[in-house]
Order: C-alpha cells, then structure tokens, then sequence
C-alpha cells in the first residue's frame, strides 16, 4: 500500500483558488472563540451562522465525501479539507459519523431523507453512544428501546454528547434484546426534539461546552427509524467506531515546525530568544519529523479505508500517533511561552491570542475521543498482534 502524500496536480489550482475567494465571500464572523479554536459555538446566533456558513458552501456544490453516494474528485476533496480547515471553523457541525452508518446501513428512504440536510448543515447531529457506566465498555450500555406496537419506547441516560445542546436528530445505541453486551443493541435515528428528551450541558475545563448528559424518558421512536436490523446495532456502530478513529488520527497537527519557531522566536530562555537555544531547535525538529509521519499515517489510513482494505488495527495507530503529538507539541509551546502561556481568549497579552492554552486543555481530549489510547492499545495488542487478551470482569 502507497503511503505517499501525492501530490495535487498543478491543473487543481484554480480549483484552490476560487475556493479561496468563496471563503473570503462568506466565512462568517462569530462572537465566541473565533480564534483560539471553536469546536461547539456557545451562542444560537453562531450556530445559525454556522449553518448559513455550511448551506452556502453546499449550495456553491463544495460537498463533502463523507455525506454522499456518488463517487468524488479526490483531489478536490482533499484541497476541500485542507483550505476549510484553514478557516479554524466548523465546517461539518454536529457529529455527522451516523453518515457512514447510514451509507452502509441506512435504506434508500433514510438515505435520502437525512444525508443532505446532514451535509447542508440544515439537520444538526450527535452521537449518543457513551452512558455514565458505560464508555470503553460500550457493550454494557443500559438504555433501552422496548417495542410498543410500532414505536420503541427509550428509557436511559447518555453522557458526553458533543453538539446535542444544538442538535436536530441523535444516533442512538439501545437495548432492545434481553441479553447482556454487543448482541442485545440496535441503532436508531432519534428525533432529539421529541417528547421526552432532555439535554444538560456540561461546561469544560476550557471554558466551553461541547458536551452534554441527554436523559431519555419514554421517548418514541418509531420501527422505520432503526438502523440496520433490530440487535445489530454493534455491527452498525462499530463501522462509526472506525470511521471515528480514522478522523482523529487524521487530524491536523498544522505546520508545526513553522509555528513552533515563531514561538520560539517571541519568547526568551536564559535572556536570550528560545530559538538560539539547540535543545529548542532539536525539539522543533523532531516535532515537524513525528508531523510528517502523521501525515503519511492519515493519509494511509483513509486511502486504505475508501478502498475497504483497511486493517482494524490501522486506524487505532494513526489515533495514538495523532493525539499523542498533539498533546506534546501543546505542551512544549506551552512551556516555551512561560508565565504567559497560561493566558487565554480575548487577554491582550495571550500568546496567539489564547489558541495555544485551548490547543494545550483541549488535547488530552483527543486521546480519550472515539476510544481511550490504553483501548486502542489493547486492540493493537491483541486482535493486531494476536498477543494473549487482557484479564477483563471482576478481578478482586
Ligand atoms: C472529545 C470527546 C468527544 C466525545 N464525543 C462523544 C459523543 O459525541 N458521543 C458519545 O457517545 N461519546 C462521546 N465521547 C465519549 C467517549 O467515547 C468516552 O469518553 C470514551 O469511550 C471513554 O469512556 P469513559 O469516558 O467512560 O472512560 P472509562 O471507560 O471510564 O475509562 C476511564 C479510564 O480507564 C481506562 N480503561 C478503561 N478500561 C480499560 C481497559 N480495559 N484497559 C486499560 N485501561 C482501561 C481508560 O483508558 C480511561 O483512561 C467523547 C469523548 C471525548 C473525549
């Protein structure tokens, strides 16, 4: 398997260029963490900019792979990706990853009913999977959907629903068999303005808030909106697990080393600038180096997904080796801003006004998200290197 980044032909530049212009024309200006990295927006009015922000860009045909049937221009999409996450703004909002269980999964009807509001941005999604006993362990979820003629009747509590607080609809795993981990589950399309549902949010260490509790209590979900068989659902949300894993480890660690000299440039160690300093030079070095195997590892494991060769193990890698750089590079510039560092948004004497402090709170995060690093090590271990499996159960 090819593991180099190709190049993008030179006839894509026009392409990036007026992608670019469009940009320029409609990016929209938000009230709440503009620069230091929005992930969820705190306030209606963003939300509903960001959803006039994601409409235009749909209705101009910048669509996104990940919500469509048809085959797509590679290249394109891949300049779609870079240049959008240059904005620093939410581009897909919600949690879209019920879009590959509905491609996989889905019927035409939910196909078509779903998908292209979903990439529009005019349908607002979260993903309601983890429970307050329930997050590694997935398998042991407690919420449960009981048949009642043609609806199923919810009873439960989910946890860290990032977006649910502005969500329209909600991809939901439930019990529905009596029997006790994966077989029991189902996956439904949840109407998350349905009687019965009530979102909490929970405000972060990073002064946002991405995640809510959502308690379900006797809400209706009618049988045409399950997805995939009834008791299949691991099958359904295992697909989601993968694709989740994939995205994080695609994730974006940036230029690092052009960043990092800049921070070493403004900020002085021993009275002199930090990037005079070999250990800081060495560092910066060996930082851009780990980058650019991230880079090739994202796009290995994403190429290697669209053509469903990928190994279960791919994925798991391409997440420790994202989220772990991630976290150190937060922390080394960090470290180089001194004092400083410890500023955040809208403090005029925040280094890169505050993004590095939210880059830094935020990044212990990714290495939680779409499974713990210590999981996704025991998936390598053991279904990758078929070592002895890990003592599980009650071991007292
Ligand atoms: C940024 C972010 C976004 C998220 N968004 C969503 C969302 O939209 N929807 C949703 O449903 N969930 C979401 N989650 C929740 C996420 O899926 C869970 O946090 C994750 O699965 C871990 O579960 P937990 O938090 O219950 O931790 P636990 O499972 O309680 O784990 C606690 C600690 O114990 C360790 N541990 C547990 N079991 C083992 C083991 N067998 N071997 C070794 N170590 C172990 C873990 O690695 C972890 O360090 C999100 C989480 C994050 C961080």
């Amino acid at each position: 398997m090819d593991v180099t980044v190709p190049e993008i032909p030179a006839r894509y530049d026009g392409y990036r260029a007026e992608l670019r212009r469009f940009i320029v024309d409609h990016k929209p200006t938000l009230g709440w963490k503009q620069r230091s990295g929005l992930r969820v927006p705190e306030e209606e009015a963003d939300v509903d900019a960001l959803r006039e922000w994601v409409r235009s860009l749909y209705d101009a045909g910048y669509r996104l792979a990940q919500f469509l049937l048809e085959e797509v221009d590679e290249h394109e999409q891949r300049i779609l990706e870079q240049e959008l996450g240059a904005t620093g703004l939410p581009f897909v909002l919600g949690n879209p990853l019920v879009a590959g269980a509905l491609k996989a999964f889905g019927t035409p009807e939910q196909q078509a009913r779903h998908l292209p509001p979903m990439a529009r941005g005019d349908h607002i999604w979260t993903q309601l999977f983890s429970e307050p006993n329930a997050g590694s362990d997935l398998a042991s979820l407690q919420t449960r959907a009981e048949l009642d003629g043609d609806v199923y009747v919810v009873h439960g509590q989910k946890v860290w629903s990032t977006w649910a607080q502005w969500a329209d609809y909600g991809y939901l795993l439930a019990r529905t068999e009596p029997v006790p981990g994966p077989k029991g589950i189902t996956a439904f399309i949840l109407d998350m303005h349905a009687a019965g549902v009530d979102v909490r949010p929970l405000r972060e260490m990073t002064g946002t808030t991405d995640f809510n509790e959502v308690f379900l209590d006797g809400v209706r979900v009618p049988v045409s909106d399950v997805i995939g068989a009834r008791g299949e659902g691991w099958k359904v949300a295992n697909v989601s697990l993968m694709t989740e894993r994939t995205n994080v480890g695609g994730g974006s660690t940036g230029d690092i080393a052009a960043a990092l000299v800049g921070v070493a440039r403004a900020h002085r160690r021993r009275g002199r600038p930090a990037i005079d300093d070999d250990s800081v030079r060495q560092a910066i070095g060996a930082f851009s180096a780990r980058s650019r195997i991230q880079r090739a590892l994202g796009y290995r494991v994403a190429t290697k997904a669209a053509k469903g060769a990928a190994d279960m193990w791919d994925a798991p890698v391409t997440k420790i080796w994202f989220s772990e750089l991630n976290l150190e590079v937060a922390e080394f510039a960090l470290a180089l801003q001194g004092a400083r560092g410890a500023l955040v948004e809208g403090d005029p004497d925040a280094v890169d006004d505050g993004a590095w402090q939210d880059r830094f709170l935020y990044a212990r995060a990714w290495t939680i998200a779409g499974g713990s690093n210590e999981i996704m090590r025991n998936l390598i271990a053991e279904r990758g290197l078929g070592l002895p499996k890990e003592r599980r159960g009650d071991i007292s």
